[in-house]
């Protein structure tokens, strides 16, 4: 019993050093900072990025730069300043899926300061601005290991800082790298093609895909849920709903799948991949090649932004269309924003930085808990191949397993993981 008490005490003294000597390491740092501080006027966590965006109510002449300091290391990041009247201002990047990675900072204390200086080097803390709060990220799974970031806003001695808090932590159970969107399900079976005699339905082939994949990425380590693991219907909004559960878990990516179908006989084939607006298209155009390599590029001309990789948005007719429908419902209409995503998949995943609108404001259509979030998987949708396009839908029929592949091995090669 005694060496158990001993035990414990040791173990109690151990941790409250090391919370003296964080909260010393804070306050050395915060000793030699600047009195004025910067101020956020957005940040972001999107797919594995922090993203910020900031001022100071002055001009600053000599270098800055944006770093991540503790007592042993300062990380540079890599920022944009630029003076805006008696501003000055930055910004980590004007992708929303890029910025800070997350995954590759190591565990510790840090603070986010703006460095100014060539020879002697003055310190800013940054103070937060926004309505929005503390953040919380899980590292994407890697060898069977996690770290758990906390992205504090914090005040000591009338000092307002920004706090990186990382530590290794396992995935809590309902915590995901990865939602995968089997499109459609039961009543709703999407669209259809017929291959020698038999119909065949998009919701029962996207499924068997994505029950492939989710099998091929937890080979590689990765933790993957599924929006439906059977024949059922989902809602996208509200509890349980489609379009919240990649955010509900938590996960860094949202992969849809789906099959194309269009009016009429087509004349081609081949793969559509659907992204957010502002971003950087890395991992959609790995996509695109990894499944473009069995069905080849769509020749659909409109919406394209790269190489097999499309941008569907709202136009100002389509919001004036909208807000046309919703008042014949006796309806409140939506505050949609011209440019921004059209699909529900990619628009409402993506919360504030992707335009959602689903704010409950009529009960009729639900609503999405993360409407105006600033902390949401990155979203894509896949249109694999034309379901109504008769050598697509037989790639589709024979080779299901080629289309799991293609897309794991593009997570693997964006993840990096070996
Ligand atoms: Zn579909």
């Amino acid at each position: 019993m005694k060496k158990v008490m001993m035990f414990i005490i040791i173990v109690g003294l151990l941790l409250w050093f090391i919370f003296l000597k964080n909260n010393s390491d804070v306050n050395k740092l915060l000793k030699n900072v600047e009195d004025d501080e910067f101020y956020l006027e957005d940040y972001s966590i999107f797919g594995q990025h922090f993203n910020v965006e900031g001022c100071i109510d002055k001009k600053i002449d000599d270098d800055i730069s944006l770093v991540l300091k503790n007592r042993n290391e300062e990380i540079k990041i890599e920022s944009t300043f630029y003076e805006d009247q008696n501003k000055t201002c930055f910004y980590t990047s004007q992708k929303i899926n890029e910025g800070i990675y997350l995954d590759d900072l190591k565990q510790g204390n840090y603070l986010l300061l703006i460095k100014e200086g060539t020879n002697n080097y003055k310190y800013y803390t940054i103070k937060n601005k926004t309505n929005y709060k503390d953040l919380e990220y899980y590292t994407v799974t890697r060898n069977n290991k996690n770290n758990k970031i906390d992205i504090l806003f914090k005040l000591k001695n009338k000092k307002d800082y920004i706090e990186f808090n990382i530590k290794n932590s396992k995935l809590p159970n309902n915590v995901y790298d990865i939602v995968i969107d089997p499109g459609h399900g039961g009543n709703d079976v999407g669209s259809s093609g017929v291959l020698n005699g038999t119909t065949y339905y998009e919701s029962k082939l996207t499924l068997d895909i994505s029950l492939l994949l989710k099998e091929k990425l937890e080979n590689i380590g990765l933790k993957v849920k599924l929006t439906r693991d059977d024949d059922t219907y989902l809602d996208p909004y509200g509890e349980g709903g489609r379009a919240l559960l990649p955010n509900d878990y938590k996960s860094k990516y949202s992969l849809s799948i789906h099959l194309n179908s269009s009016i009429g006989n087509m004349t081609y084939g081949g793969v559509e991949v659907y992204v957010p607006n502002d971003i950087n298209y890395d991992f959609a155009n790995l996509l695109s090649k990894n499944i473009a390599d069995i069905v080849g590029y769509s020749k659909k001309a409109t919406d394209k932004v790269s190489k097999g990789v499309y941008y569907t948005y709202f136009t100002k007719q389509d919001i004036e269309d909208s807000n046309q429908e919703m008042l014949e419902k006796n309806m409140k209409p939506f505050d949609i924003k011209e440019n921004s995503p059209y699909m529900y998949m990619i628009r409402e995943v993506g919360g504030a930085n992707t335009g959602a609108y689903i704010d409950g404001r009529n009960a009729y259509y639900g609503v999405n808990n993360y409407y105006n979030s600033n902390n949401t998987a990155e979203p894509y949708l896949l249109e694999l191949a034309y379901i109504n396009y008769y050598d697509d839908l037989r790639k589709v029929v024979n080779n299901k397993e080629e289309f799991a592949k293609a897309i794991c091995n593009s997570i693997k090669d964006y993840l990096n993981i070996s």
